[in-house]
């Protein structure tokens, strides 16, 4: 049961006839992983704590460069040389003191990762490196949790849903032959908010998602050009030779 300060903290969104004092519940009792704690993992778990998600467990290895600041929005001039995790634990907590942040100053991999993921009602990848979504992507199918992917370079993004059911692509079938070399976009150019756009449109699919509110963006991937302003989003077809989801 909410309080008194809880029913006022969310009052805006539970007057939302869709989402009302149920969904709220949901949020609250909802455990979201967070990979990154950069231009997208900032504007994501800011949102997801404003928002009143009960937990978020965020994992990131790095820690607050002065070039950082221009875009990762939770990080501020006293963080610097801060863990990234330390930083963004304490703004979601200036923030929302109620929710609870598990924070990971490392990188997880192998079974760690796999009990994330495990444990995760939805997993959200905020990283800008490729190794790290081919892993996540394989641990989400194996473990059956629903990704939320996004990517923000120069003037434009991208956000995709894969909901590891059978019927829907992952992350693999789209991305399986391309260079990981080109395909990185940690010292490319990027205009400040597109990453908040970006990480936004994360959010809002994952509280979607965790809520059951409107449709989810399964196995589409919406390309975002801020140049313009033209959205597309297009379907995405499963490969049947897709090494981690068709076996
Ligand atoms: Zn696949």
């Amino acid at each position: 049961m909410m309080n008194d300060d809880q029913l006022l903290r969310y009052s805006r969104q539970i007057m939302l006839p869709e989402f009302d004092i149920a969904g709220q519940e949901k949020l609250l009792a909802a455990k979201v992983l967070i990979i990154g704690a950069g231009g997208l993992g900032c504007p994501v778990a800011l949102y997801l704590a404003a928002a009143g998600v009960g937990s978020l467990t965020i994992c990131d290895y790095d820690q607050v460069d002065l070039s950082n600041l221009q875009r990762q929005i939770a990080h501020t001039t006293r963080d610097l040389n801060k863990d990234k995790v330390v930083s963004l634990t304490e703004s979601i907590h200036a923030l929302n003191p109620d929710t609870h942040v598990n924070a990971i100053t490392k990188q997880l991999e192998g079974e760690e990762l796999s009990e994330q993921v495990a444990q995760a009602a939805i997993v959200i990848e905020c990283t800008d490196n490729f190794p790290s979504r081919f892993l996540l992507n394989r641990l989400c199918v194996q473990h059956q949790k629903p990704l939320v992917s996004g990517a923000a370079t120069g003037f434009n993004g991208q956000v995709a849903v894969f909901n590891s059911s059978p019927e829907c692509p992952c992350y693999n079938c789209l991305y399986s032959d391309v260079d990981e070399q080109q395909l990185s976009c940690s010292e490319t150019g990027i205009l400040s908010p597109i990453t908040g756009v970006i990480g936004s449109l994360q959010a809002t699919e994952a509280i979607k998602m965790i809520t059951g509110i409107g449709k989810p963006l399964s196995g589409k991937l919406m390309i975002f050009d801020g140049l313009s302003m033209d959205v597309h989003t297009m379907g995405l077809a499963k490969d049947p030779e897709c090494k981690i989801c068709s076996l």
